[in-house]
This record gives C-alpha cells, structure tokens and sequence, in this order.
C-alpha cells in the first residue's frame, strides 16, 4: 500500500528504526548495507536504532522510547503480538511522518502467526514452563490491522537493494520503486532453467513477491514464498501445478503458511487445496 506522498522530506531529516515480535533480521539488512550505510547517514539522521545502539546506551534508548520524535521516517519490524505492542505501534504511529514497514513480520504477522489456526495456549504449554507468566495475544497480525502504514516491503529478510530503494524514494518525496511481479521473472531475467518444468520439483515462484532475485531455483531448490504474495497471485492454477507436482492438500497448506501464514491473499488456500484434492491432477 502506498499513500500520496507530499514534497520531498526536508534536509537531513530523521530515521527511527522500531521493533515489535520478530527475530531483527530485517533490521540487520539496514546494517549490511555497509557499502551505502555511511553514505546514507550523511544524508538522514538515524535517530533512534537500538539495533546498532552500543550495550553501554540501549537501556538508555529504550527508557527514551516515549515522547521521541517526531520522525520523518519510521521503518517497523515486526508484528503485534502482545497488548503492549498494539499500544506501542499507536504511539510511533503518531510520531512518525511516514511510517513503512518492513518483512513479512511487519506485513503479513510472520512465522509467529502460525498460532492463528490454533489455540495460542497449546504453543504456550508446549514451549514455556510456566505459561502463566505469559502474557499475549492470541493471534499475530499486521502492523497495517492497527494503524496506516505509508508502504509495505515484502520479504522474510527483506531485500537491501528494495529497502535503500525506499528510503532514497521517501527522501526524495516520490513513490519507491518496488515491482509487484513474481519470482518467475527475476528467474528468466537471471537465465535460470525452470526447475518445475524440467524437474517437476515444487515452486511457488508464480504467485511470489519479487526481491530475492530468484536465489532458490538458481539453486535447485523450488521458491518456498518467503517475500509472500505477488499481486493478484493466481493460487487456484498454483495449487493444482503443485498437485501435480505430488504435493498433498496438507503439504500446499503448509508451504503457504510458512512465511506469510496470515496474509489475507493467502486466506482462501485451504478451502482450494481440499477441491483440489477432489480432482486429482491429470
Ligand atoms: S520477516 Fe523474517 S527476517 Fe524479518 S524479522 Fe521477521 S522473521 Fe526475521
Ligand atoms: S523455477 Fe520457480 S520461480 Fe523459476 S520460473 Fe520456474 S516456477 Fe517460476
């Protein structure tokens, strides 16, 4: 999603980065772009990272999470998953100009919404001790289920090249530059053959997000969907091409909530993998 954006953010305007439940892959992929990094914060003022904050000051930044800002731009990792989230994520809401979030975490609630098909105390009892300690929501979703969000970049991490692409796009008040293909293209565009059609190995590049450049088939292995849905993703022609590539109705739904298991594109899988499952492939 992309909202109009207004003239280009003023001179040496201010980056917060922000983490909510998540692994902080996505905000390393900031840190590895270590050729553009220094470069980059010439430019904008990185205002408040705790990532990349020494031992000695996070405890310090963290006490200063409240009343900061207000930010140009805010990037958001991660996924609301706890009451305190949801409030947290109003108030950088609020101190931010634009507000992107990055990773499939951020976008479509992540690996941690795998507890939205079942009951959250079963994980609770299975993993924690003593769950009555814990505290948390039952499902994990989206930041944009709680506030605006300005732009979503895909992918489980993100990619470097897609994410600078975005900060200069908000730096210089234009809209990012970020294609809605599939993986299938960045895998012609790199010459590699199709693993499915030579192989039949299993591939959810048709219906991905672009970003990775198209790593795993270049690899041998098929696209496991980690940047999530593609736009308008064809999921009936997918699941019957992964039937007939010996996928069980049980094994498409799976692959499919690995990732990006609460992404609303991705809602009506089961309900296709079962008729699926009722006419057999070819
Ligand atoms: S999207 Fe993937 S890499 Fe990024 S924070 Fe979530 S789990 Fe980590
Ligand atoms: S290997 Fe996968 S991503 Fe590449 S063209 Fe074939 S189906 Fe598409």
């Amino acid at each position: 999603m992309v909202t109009e954006l207004g003239p280009a953010i003023r001179t040496r305007p201010t980056l917060a980065v922000w983490k909510f439940a998540s692994c902080d892959g996505c905000q390393l992929t900031l840190l590895d772009c270590e050729d553009e990094l220094l470069g980059l914060t010439e430019r904008v003022r990185i205002d408040h990272f705790v990532e990349m904050t020494p031992a000695e000051g996070a405890d310090r930044e963290r006490a200063r999470l409240e009343g900061r800002g207000p930010y140009d731009l805010s990037l958001v990792e991660g996924s609301i998953s706890t009451a305190e989230d949801a409030e947290r994520i109003q108030h950088v809401r609020h101190i931010s100009r634009y507000l992107v979030t990055i990773g499939a975490c951020a976008t479509a609630g992540g690996i941690q919404a795998l507890r939205n098909f079942v009951d959250v105390n079963d994980f609770l009892a299975a993993v924690y001790a003593q769950p009555e300690y814990i505290a948390t929501l039952e499902t994990s979703t989206p930041i944009s289920a709680h506030v605006p969000v300005d732009f979503e970049l895909r992918g489980c991490p993100i990619d470097r090249r897609q994410l600078l692409e975005v900060i200069n796009a908000y730096l210089a008040g234009r809209k990012p530059q970020i294609s809605n293909h599939s993986v299938c293209f960045e895998c012609k565009r790199r010459g590699t053959t199709c693993i499915t059609v030579a192989h039949g190995t299993p591939c959810l590049g048709p219906v991905t997000h672009a970003g990775c450049g198209a790593i795993c088939p270049a690899y041998g292995r098929g696209c496991y969907g980690c940047f999530g849905p593609s736009s308008k993703p064809n999921l009936r022609a997918m699941i019957a091409q992964l039937r007939h590539d010996g996928m069980s109705e049980r094994d498409i739904q799976r692959v499919f909530r690995t990732f990006n298991a609460a992404s609303p594109d991705y809602a009506p899988v089961p309900d296709l993998a079962a008729e699926e499952q009722q006419s057999p492939p070819a």
